[in-house]
């Protein structure tokens, strides 16, 4: 048994005497919030490195993802996947919006784009898409499918961060395109988020509403929230953005570890390898195929916690299986099998960058012995 926990991710920790040179200058500005030099700096740095021209930095992805809703003036009922975070579908119930959920398709457990159709009502008025595990949805099909009912796409890139799509940001495709930068996610500013837009009206918009509404000093213009990034975040974000490469590297070198002790295991699967797609490797999920292995995921589950090794199960329970979505009648008007598939044999292994590939090694070592035993 490991004398230490392994959890399934543990954030970076960049050198203290660093982030104290931020800290330093923020104690000198004086100035703690509201669009201060880190945060104007973060913005810019963050467009430059994902390649793209706006960005509105926020507190957190779920107000971001429920800002990007009011943005866009999104009513009546919107397209999404069960299988995501319970934040997806929850920033669609925080606006009064009926979520309608659409299965997944097998390869990389994104929306089906073929199933979207079906699901389409007088009241739809958006798609709400989830790059699963930094694997892009299929942006063409989904776009065509806005393009012909006259919806809007909003992408929940919470996954995503860096990752390109035949050399295009992932986060450049649909209306807008929301990050998440928790803890838990490869790059973090403790707690935070951004909405990602296409140009300087939106940006203008998202930007009054992150802040009360105020476009200035005495006139609001909308019903806004409180949802803005302070400097300390955005200081850690800029300190996180210089070591981010060399940290994507560490996460896709573990997951190639992964793969290669586990690809002759019967009964273990992976997501597929989108080959047009440089990954950066979030979560790294196996699933377990209970009639092949030998045991279900949840023995495996408990068997590596009884080795103080904490994987975890995203994303089981599938969101509308929750208690306040099961409710809602018609919210899935097609059948969900592919995703509750993925739900019941879906295990997320440890991986951040200061995890040890002895540990790595050790992990696939103990799957294989409880598949023997
Ligand atoms: C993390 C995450 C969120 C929520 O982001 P927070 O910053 O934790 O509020 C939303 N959607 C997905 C898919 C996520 O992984």
């Amino acid at each position: 048994m490991n004398s230490k926990p392994i959890t399934v991710t543990q954030p970076f920790f960049p050198p203290l005497e660093e982030f104290n040179e931020y800290l330093k200058k923020i104690w000198e500005n004086k100035q703690l919030t509201n669009g201060g030099p880190y945060h104007k700096q973060l913005e810019s740095e963050l467009c430059n490195y994902l390649g793209v021209k706006y960005i509105s930095l926020f507190s957190n992805g779920t107000l971001a993802l429920i800002t990007a809703l009011q943005a866009l003036k999104i009513t009546g009922e919107v397209i999404t996947t069960p299988y995501s975070f319970v934040a997806t579908t929850h920033s669609l119930w925080w606006n009064g919006i009926k979520p309608v959920f659409v299965d997944i398709e097998p390869d990389y457990l994104n929306i089906d784009p073929d199933k979207i159709e079906a699901a389409i009502t007088p009241q739809t008025t958006a798609i709400l898409p989830v790059h699963v595990y930094g694997n892009p949805c299929n942006v063409d099909k989904i776009q065509k499918i806005a393009d012909t009912y006259g919806l809007k796409v909003i992408y929940d890139a919470c996954h995503t961060f860096g990752a390109k799509l035949n050399r295009q940001s992932i986060v450049s495709f649909g209306d807008l395109s929301i990050l998440s930068f928790h803890a838990t996610k490869v790059f973090n500013t403790f707690e935070g988020g951004a909405i990602v837009c296409h140009d300087e009206k939106t940006k203008k918009r998202i930007d009054y509403l992150k802040n009360f509404g105020f476009a200035d000093e005495t006139t609001v213009v909308a019903p806004g929230i409180n949802a803005k990034m302070n400097e300390v975040q955005a200081a850690f974000g800029l300190l996180q953005l210089k070591y981010v490469d060399g940290l994507i590297q560490k996460r896709g070198e573990i997951a190639s570890i992964y793969r290669k002790g586990l690809l002759q295991v019967h009964g273990i699967t992976f997501s597929k390898i989108n080959p047009v797609v440089n990954a950066n490797h979030p979560y790294f999920p196996i699933f377990i195929n209970e009639e092949i292995f030998g045991k279900n995921r949840d023995q495996v589950y408990e068997f590596l916690k009884e080795q103080n090794i904490f994987t975890r199960r995203y994303f089981y329970p599938l969101i509308s299986q929750f208690p306040t979505y099961k409710g809602l009648s018609s919210s899935s008007p097609g059948n969900l099998t592919v995703a509750e598939k993925a739900a019941l044999q879906v295990l997320c292994l440890p991986i951040y960058p200061d995890l040890g590939l002895e540990v790595v090694e050790e992990i696939i070592s103990l799957i294989i012995r409880f598949q023997k035993d």
